[in-house]
């Protein structure tokens, strides 16, 4: 099996996705640190995860 890496939609890193990773799991670039959402394993696209504010709700 191949270590699939796609681009980060932040810094255009290329980040690793983990082996045996799911659709719509959280992963964080490596690179700028930001958090992305894997939209689809194939063909694979990564968007960035939708912040979560603190001042969420409330
Ligand atoms: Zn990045």
């Amino acid at each position: 099996m191949t270590t699939q890496t796609a681009p980060c939609p932040e810094c255009e890193a290329d980040v690793r996705i983990p082996a045996g990773a799911m659709q719509n799991e959280l992963i964080s670039c490596p690179d700028c640190g930001a958090e992305l959402e894997i939209l689809n394993l194939n063909p694979l696209e990564l968007a960035l995860a939708p912040d979560v504010e603190e001042d969420w709700g409330e």
